[in-house]
């Protein structure tokens, strides 16, 4: 979880870097790669590629996991073995995103390129993203959340009804590629605070882009993909349709321990 004090001192870096990035697009250097293993793995889907049928096919779903979220991985595999000199830890990759959120600013002032940072920021986003995606949805899922989750949706969006109408507008309002995401938040007075946000490319709310610092932070409990590839297939340019078949397939069990680890 991002502390306000945490944001604060996150902003301060951002600016720093940004107040450098003349210096660094003035610099060719990236860091040369070592001989170090990779470091990440496509994880397996938690469920068969034809579970989430009538809703999400099973076409779509093997290459959406096997060659879109397997060339995050690889992409991120490629550039990442040469960044640990940047003092980049070795851990998951729930570890290195919610790092990068921090990280950007320094290896932006340690001399990484402008391009290795933005792959750097859209594998790594890539990667995470799809993680979480996958783990939300579930054969038999749907419905609405039970418990310290609703209640938690309730005190911020009013009711669930709302709640899925705000987040429906926003995935149908992402302009080309994208995600929308619950995410949980700290409010002024420190309270937790379920937040609806929307970004675009593979940026994440635990790893936005370092200009946006601020806007859209958070941890992510629950993410929707409207890149075409998560549903062109099956829906063509019809994004309503798949939102609302996706409605069908949320996993909210998971979304609520998700809720619940980060709050703790
Ligand atoms: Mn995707």
């Amino acid at each position: 979880m991002i502390t306000r004090r945490e944001a604060i001192k996150t902003t301060a870096l951002a600016a720093a870097a940004t107040a450098l990035a003349p210096s660094v697009l003035a610099q060719t250097n990236t860091a040369a790669p070592t001989a170090a293993a990779a470091p990440f793995t496509l994880p397996p889907l938690p469920y068969a590629t034809d579970a989430l049928e009538p809703h999400i096919d099973a076409r779509t779903m093997e290459i959406h996991h096997g060659r879109h979220h397997k060339a995050y991985v690889d992409g991120l595999n490629k550039i990442y073995t040469g960044m640990f000199e940047f003092a980049l830890p070795k851990g998951t990759i729930d570890q290195i995103a919610e790092n990068l959120r921090m990280r950007i600013p320094e290896i932006s002032r340690k001399g990484v390129s402008l391009e290795v940072q933005a792959a750097l920021q859209n594998n790594a986003g890539g990667h995470y993203n799809h993680s979480l995606f996958w783990q939300t949805m579930k054969k038999g899922g749907g419905g609405e959340p039970k418990e310290e989750l609703a209640k938690a949706i309730d005190a911020s969006f009013g009711n669930f009804g709302n709640f899925r109408e705000a987040f429906t507008k926003a995935a149908l309002s992402v302009f080309g590629s994208g995600w929308v995401w619950l995410s949980v938040n700290e409010d002024v007075d420190n309270r937790i605070k379920l937040k609806l946000s929307s970004s675009t490319n593979q940026d994440s709310p635990i790893m936005i882009r370092m200009t946006d610092f601020g806007r859209g932070s958070g941890y992510p409990v629950l993410g929707l993909d409207v890149w075409e590839h998560a549903y062109y297939l099956k829906y063509q340019n019809k994004r309503a349709d798949y939102i609302t078949a996706w409605w069908n397939v949320v996993n909210w069990d998971f979304v609520t321990e998700r809720f619940q680890k980060a709050k703790g």
